[in-house]
């Protein structure tokens, strides 16, 4: 199972969502970026991954396209672990963590979905087998900065279903409207994407004390200042999540073995791909800490944390907005769970008409 094609292919597809103007990245969203790396084998075989993201697509394209794409072709696509491993070894000098693994995360995920094709099986099922047909979902919310706002999403993904809600908010008033407009019913979680010394975390997490969160993800900065998270972890009220920063095993063992988190965060599209995501799934269980994969996701790398997560008994993250035209006809999750796809690898398709309608060009 040799590969003739490598390409990456780059859509952007309008998105919505009942907050005011909001997004990540230092941009606000109107429309949702996804890079897909497609892999074509000999035999007409086609995989597909996902490359991390947003406006920094165009730079994760190119690192594909000129830095990776030439050095596949004609190489074994069903030997995945030792390709990846010598990838990664021929790319060092060019960054473990950035655009070179983020191309590396969709190259593993499209040739993970190439050997369920090949063996006529589920990605689930190569992988160690689920534990469950349904996955529970998490909505995930942007960052509104309005606690009514706050209040009226977090009691409108309740109605809808969903058992756990996170915020993207940093005061404790907003995550206060949460759990009043929630109630006690859900799960509630507070993501505030990496802003306070280790003396801020602590006092902020004190203040989001009396709405029990289920955790506090990324309040440290710098992302890999574990020692600080550690220093956190054993001041603080809460658990403690993080890792949507970290990449391969070896950032999760480093973080594993500072006692940095109670709940390690992945990010298939970032971290190396389902390879590394597997590998850090067995070291959260030698170490007893949570599997939480990031995933505001709505492509390939959506499916793939899909069916990693479906052998643990942990939600999986939905970021909790509309796209226009989805890829996948999976979107929103139906009473808070989504179905593990059953069919040959990732288990779905892409929709071809989304992407001949949506590439961005060039
Ligand atoms: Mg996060």
């Amino acid at each position: 199972m040799k590969i003739a094609k490598a390409e990456s292919i780059w859509i952007r597809t309008p998105v919505s969502h009942d907050g005011p103007p909001s997004g990540f990245g230092g941009t606000i969203w109107k429309d949702v970026s996804t890079l897909l790396i497609r892999i074509e084998t000999q035999e007409g075989l086609v995989g597909w991954g996902e490359a991390f993201g947003h406006n920094a697509i165009p730079a994760t394209k190119a690192a594909f396209d000129h830095q990776i794409a030439p050095l596949l072709i004609g190489r074994d696509a069903g030997a995945i672990s030792p390709l990846m491993t010598e990838l990664q070894k021929v790319c060092h000098t060019f960054g473990r963590y950035g655009q070179t693994m983020f191309a590396f995360s969709g190259l593993d995920t499209a040739l993970w979905d190439l050997a369920g094709k090949a063996a006529g099986l589920p990605l689930y099922r190569l992988i160690g087998g689920a534990a469950r047909t349904h996955v529970p979902a998490y909505a995930s919310l942007l960052r509104y900065g309005d606690p009514q706002v706050v209040a009226d999403l977090c009691a409108k993904a309740v109605s809808q279903g969903y058992s756990a809600v996170k915020l993207h908010e940093r005061t404790a008033a907003a995550v206060t409207a949460a759990r009043d407009g929630g109630g006690d019913v859900f799960d509630l979680m507070v993501d505030v994407n990496c802003p306070w010394t280790v003396a801020e975390a602590e006092q902020m997490a004190w203040a989001f004390e009396p709405n029990d969160l289920f955790w506090l993800e990324e309040p440290v900065w710098p992302p890999e200042n574990f020692n600080g998270l550690a220093e956190l972890r054993g001041n603080a009220p809460m658990p403690i999540a993080a890792g949507e920063n970290a990449s391969t095993i070896w950032e999760f063992a480093q973080m594993l073995r500072t006692g940095a988190v109670d709940f390690a965060q992945p990010s298939v599209a970032k971290v190396g791909g389902v390879t590394e995501m597997m590998k850090i799934l067995r070291l959260c269980e030698s170490h007893n800490v949570g599997f939480a994969p990031h995933s505001p996701y709505y492509g390939p790398g959506f499916l793939a944390t899909l069916h990693v997560v479906a052998q643990t008994d942990n939600p999986i993250e939905h970021l909790y907005c509309r796209l226009d035209a989805p890829l996948y006809d999976v979107f929103p999750p139906k009473d808070g769970a989504f179905q593990l796809p059953t069919g040959p690898g990732l288990g779905l398709e892409p929709n071809p008409d989304v992407i001949r309608d949506y590439q961005v060009k060039g």
